[in-house]
């Protein structure tokens, strides 16, 4: 089949900042503290959609609900009134890795948090407990079982408490991927502590998981809060599948050399397989899969995040509860469970808002295996059901004739208009009249008796006469042969499009049969215009990296920034994004500060850090520009 079709950011589209236009206008008076501690403790210059709405709705005392997409700035909304309103705020996290990291984030801030969980030491857990007692912490992250206990419960009662934050709030969900049993009791926080804000927080959209959330937290009094879903930072392509593997290195090359990546396989072979690929070709790949222990798998989780630039090969076991900012890329070679599980898995990209990729590899074989785990697995009916209803959106997904963007977010209950940045709007698709050749096919399939594969069709209609044709008479077949006009790769590609459209379906073991609304077409009543399958030409898209650095000049000036910076990641031993993000960073290179002032403005340099880090990198920018004189 076809190579990948383009990705990557076309060239009139420079690396930007996150959307201004997604700011908020200038808010209310009420709003001028919480303002100031985004501006002085953050850094940053505005709220974001409805973070400035949520942020004074939680500082007047209220209950909210708030859905935002991964990446859509979450923290913020009970973070400020954290720091606003009298005493500390108790945040419920399901994970520890997400815990320790929001904490270490928070202290780079100059902040006074702290987390409980099972990792501390006893005395550890005193000293923390102790902190809270003496209103020494802002904020204090606590897994639920903890909360829960009647010890810690008598320990509130003694404290003045800001709020409480329920953060991934899905997880109460008892027929979602990460129900939690001990979430569902969190509605005692509210019988508890009546007066004392609440506000849940989750990315999952779905009409039925909001509900629930709101009855098993009694959030029924609760603003609820939702923000759009659209990630548009991310660009969404699906590639024919041809060689997978060979395709993502392309993929790789072209666009994300040197990025943080996670590239998801179905199994942990092919995940094995893949690193083992890569790392060959010179990529830092590492695995991670269910197979391997925990302590290696740990290992590898750590060096992904504190690394900036290797490229994670991993089933759908790696990802929760990974909070890095700067995953440039996150790549499919296997279709995702469905296009929920797609969205979050992709949404891991580019949380820091810069130009990123989702990626996809499909072919219909892999639609087949999908196909045979829901028909063989012993789930009831009604399980299988939705399964299958749900596979099917994945396929319209990607068989969509238009706008990824458009399919995913309507999936979610959002309209939209073509977005300009998926394959599909920068290379929209050539179609034509395939009436005949889906006739042909079709018949092909009916006549040999409506069994076989794709690839055997294929033979069929090209007229190869292959040992499996000749034993099976197929080469006497009136249409044997009759579709020599079009290549193997665009027979698949319609193949394909005929079973997104419900007019072939797939039987568990991969044989392709004729479905009822394939009718009108056979009796010549209806047409049918199908995709062109791309050419490789247009792969050749521009080589460019998604941040874009003009100059070699600049690119002296980069890495010398992303030196110190690893330096100063390596000192403290946190994270190097920790440190600066990439957007602050990419900030530095092009406006070159001069001065700690001049530093001051930048995206993302509050008060502390400017003090912590602010001067190291004002020297490189000096000693670079010394450098050039
Ligand atoms: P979520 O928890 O919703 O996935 P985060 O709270 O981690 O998202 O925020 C995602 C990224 O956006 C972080 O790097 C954060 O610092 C940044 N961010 C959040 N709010 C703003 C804002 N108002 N202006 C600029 N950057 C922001
Ligand atoms: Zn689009």
């Amino acid at each position: 089949m076809a190579g990948p079709s383009r990705v990557g950011t076309p060239d009139d589209a420079p690396f930007s900042l996150p959307d201004p236009a997604m700011n908020s206008p200038e808010p209310a008076e009420a709003l001028e503290p919480a303002l100031r501690v985004l501006r002085h403790t953050f850094g940053y210059p505005s709220f974001r959609g409805e973070q400035a709405a949520v942020v004074e709705h939680v500082l007047g005392g209220g209950d909210a609900l708030v859905l935002m997409p991964t990446g859509g700035g979450k923290s913020l909304c009970f973070q400020i009134p954290a720091l606003l309103r009298e005493g500390c705020a108790i945040v419920v996290s399901p994970l520890i890795a997400l815990m320790q990291d929001q904490v270490q984030s928070l202290r780079q801030l100059g902040l006074r948090a702290a987390f409980l969980n099972s990792t501390l030491t006893q005395e550890e857990a005193f000293e923390v407990e102790r902190k809270l007692r003496q209103d020494e912490l802002d904020l204090l992250y606590v897994a639920p079982e903890r909360l829960l206990t009647g010890r810690f419960q008598a320990m509130l009662e003694q404290v003045r408490i800001a709020l409480f934050a329920i953060d991934e709030a899905h997880c109460v969900s008892q027929w979602g991927h990460d129900f939690r049993p001990e979430y569902i009791q969190l509605s005692v926080l509210h019988e508890r502590f009546p007066g004392i804000p609440r506000i849940a927080l989750t990315a999952t959209a779905d009409a039925s998981t909001r509900a629930e959330i709101v009855e098993r937290l009694a959030l029924q009094e609760a603003r609820i809060f939702i923000a759009s879903f659209d990630r548009p930072n991310i660009r969404y392509t699906v590639v024919e599948k041809d060689n997978p593997r060979k395709q993502l290195l392309k993929f790789i090359r072209t666009h994300h050399d040197g990025d943080a990546g996670i590239v998801y396989c179905l199994s942990r072979k092919r995940v094995e397989e893949t690193a083992n690929f890569l790392r060959t070709e010179g990529i830092q790949a590492l695995p991670y899969h269910a197979g391997l222990g925990p302590d290696v798998r740990a290992e590898n989780q750590d060096r992904f995040v504190r690394g900036d630039g290797i490229v994670m090969v991993a089933t759908v076991a790696f990802g929760m509860g990974i909070d890095k900012p700067d995953v440039r890329f996150v790549a499919h070679l296997d279709l995702p469970k469905s296009l929920e599980a797609y969205y979050q898995e992709t949404g891991r990209a580019g949380r820091d808002g810069l130009p990123s990729n989702a990626w996809m590899a499909y072919g219909l074989q892999d639609l087949v295996m999908q196909r045979e785990m829901i028909e063989q697995s012993q789930a009831p009916e009604e399980i299988k059901r939705i399964e299958r209803r749900k596979l099917d959106s994945l396929l319209g997904y990607c068989e969509a004739p238009a706008c990824r963007r458009e399919v995913l977010l309507r999936y979610f209950g959002e309209e939209s208009t073509p977005c300009g940045n998926c394959d599909m709007c920068l290379s929209p698709p050539d179609t034509f009249d395939a009436t005949d050749p889906a006739r042909q096919v079709l018949s092909a399939i009916y006549r040999s008796g409506q069994r076989y594969g794709a690839a055997h069709i294929i033979d069929i209609v090209l007229g190869k006469a292959t040992a499996k044709i000749t034993e099976r008479g197929h080469e006497k077949l009136s249409t044997f042969g009759i579709g020599k006009a079009l290549s193997s790769p665009q027979w698949g590609s319609l193949l394909r499009q005929l079973v997104a459209q419900g007019m072939l379906g797939v039987n568990e073991f991969g044989g392709l049969m004729l479905l009822d609304t394939c009718r009108p077409l056979l009796r010549g009543e209806t047409s049918f215009a199908a995709r062109r399958v791309r050419e490789a030409t247009r792969a050749a898209a521009s080589v460019r990296r998604e941040i874009e650095i003009a100059s070699d000049e600049a690119r002296a000036l980069w890495a010398a920034l992303r030196q110190c910076r690893r330096d100063l990641a390596e000192e403290q031993n946190v994270p190097a994004y920790m440190i600066f993000g990439d957007a602050t960073l990419k900030q530095m290179l092009d406006v070159r500060p001069t001065s700690l002032e001049a530093m001051h403005e930048l995206h993302g340099v509050g008060d502390r850090k400017l003090d912590a880090y602010g001067m190291p990198f004002l020297q490189v920018i000096l000693q670079h520009q010394k450098n050039q004189n």
